[in-house]
């Protein structure tokens, strides 16, 4: 969905529709799914509930289970269980020679690391299987603040939630801040508790600044939370995204803010124009739960945080929106070569670039490291020789 052009589909080619893929079956003994490759999160969710049953998964409810574990996978269970993809037990996989084979800890055990982060080189996969969490009712929802407070969620509750050494791995947060011609900034703050009890003290801090409106935050099916993040989100928005990675740093976090804020204020004649910023920690207790990826983070980094940026357009017929989008995309290299620069010069930059958020000008493949970037290469030639992944989709980031 931020993928780039020609990693989905393609004009004047061959579209694999998995949308009919939905089997979601859960294991007699509810320890884990089946999860088709056609299921989106909140059908995911959804069938689940009526076990009292979870998973580890996207934060809305119309984003696709592939793409999302394939490159990864910010859940709100991550602090719990690291990303996605380090919960996968198994990929049902069709190769590029058309054999189906599943990959897992003992069966194809290279190909099943190298689909942790590996993104769409390897195969079409067709299904998941995931672990399951006991109990469905999350406590969690949205709060939104003027923009006037941006301090004390920036300079103060965001850095000591991330940093916190008694971490609470049950909580889990996306800070934003939203531009729109119509709002102009405010503050979102996506809270999420992965269990259901109400006003946890992790987010006290988070809960301190005068809201704006009233709050949803509530006790609720996870599927209600990841609805509502798929509410926020408008439909036949074209985004822009980018993003980078850094230690938690008030300073570089700021920058990060105003150089997109300066570009918004500099491009907000652009019909249609909206601008996203995220703020996600990639928690220690996130970092040393990863399994066997191919993310290439040492643990010992930790705590980090993702920053993202998604600048959208809804396009319109009396808009010249393709010469627009070029040039927030411009805008946003730019902001990314700035923050980078400045996050070197303070020492706190670190290289991971997180695929599923990355912009089709970014090299995520190639931040996971030389030696992740090796095995992933090696594991390309064995299963796929001839580089079926690699030229005839030609979208998305490749490995040779
Ligand atoms: C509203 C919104 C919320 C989001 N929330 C989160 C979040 O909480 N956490 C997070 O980590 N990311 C999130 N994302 C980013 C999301 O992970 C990416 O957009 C991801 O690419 C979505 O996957 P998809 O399958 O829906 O997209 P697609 O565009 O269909 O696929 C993305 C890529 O994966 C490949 N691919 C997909 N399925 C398969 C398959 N079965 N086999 C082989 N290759 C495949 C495609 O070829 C393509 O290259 C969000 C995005 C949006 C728009």
């Amino acid at each position: 969905m931020y993928s780039g052009v020609g990693s989905a589909n393609i004009e004047d080619g061959i579209t694999i529709d998995l949308s009919r893929l939905k089997e979601i079956t859960p294991a007699a003994d509810r320890r884990h799914v089946r999860v088709g490759a056609g299921n989106l999160w909140g059908e995911v969710y959804s069938r689940l509930e009526s076990l009292d049953l979870a998973l580890s998964g996207g934060s809305a409810s119309g984003v696709g289970a592939g793409g999302l574990t394939l490159g990864g996978g910010l859940s709100t269970f991550s602090p719990r269980s690291g990303f996605v993809c380090d919960t996968v037990l198994n990929y049902e996989v069709v190769l590029a020679s058309g054999a189906i084979v599943n990959a897992n800890a003992n069966s194809h055990s290279d190909l099943f690391r190298a689909l942790k982060g590996g993104s769409n080189n390897f195969g079409v996969v067709t299904r998941f299987d995931y672990p399951t969490v006991e109990g469905s009712f999350h406590w969690g929802g949205t709060t939104i603040h003027s923009i006037s407070h941006r301090s004390s969620f920036l300079d103060s509750a965001f850095i000591d939630f991330v940093t916190d050494p008694n971490y609470d791995p049950y909580s889990n947060l996306i800070h934003n801040y939203d531009w729109s011609a119509n709002t102009s900034w405010l503050i979102i703050n996506n809270i999420h508790y992965t269990n259901a009890t109400p006003y946890p003290d992790a987010f006290d801090k988070f809960l301190e600044p005068p809201l704006l409106f009233n709050s949803s935050l509530r006790t609720a099916p996870v599927s209600s939370f990841a609805d509502e993040v798929d509410r926020s989100d408008t439909s036949g928005k074209l985004n822009n995204p980018a993003t980078l990675t850094v230690r938690p740093d008030s300073t570089t976090l700021n920058r990060f803010l105003d150089l997109n804020m300066a570009a918004a204020e500099s491009l907000k004649a652009i019909q249609g124009l909206s601008w996203n910023v995220l703020f996600q920690p990639l928690s220690s207790s996130m970092l040393t739960n990863k399994g066997p990826n191919v993310l290439g983070i040492d643990a010992s980094e930790s705590p980090l945080v993702n920053l993202f940026v998604a600048a959208g357009i809804v396009p319109s017929a009396d808009s010249d929106w393709q010469a627009d989008f070029d040039t927030v995309r411009e805008a946003l290299k730019s902001i990314i070569a700035e923050a980078t620069t400045e996050a070197k010069r303070l020492n706190v930059w670190h290289p991971f670039i997180y695929l599923p958020y990355a912009a089709a000008w970014q090299d995520p493949i190639e931040s996971y490291g030389r030696e992740d970037v090796a095995f992933l290469r090696r594991v390309s030639r064995r299963y796929d020789p001839r580089g079926v992944f690699q030229r005839l989709v030609p979208g998305g980031f490749k490995l040779w």
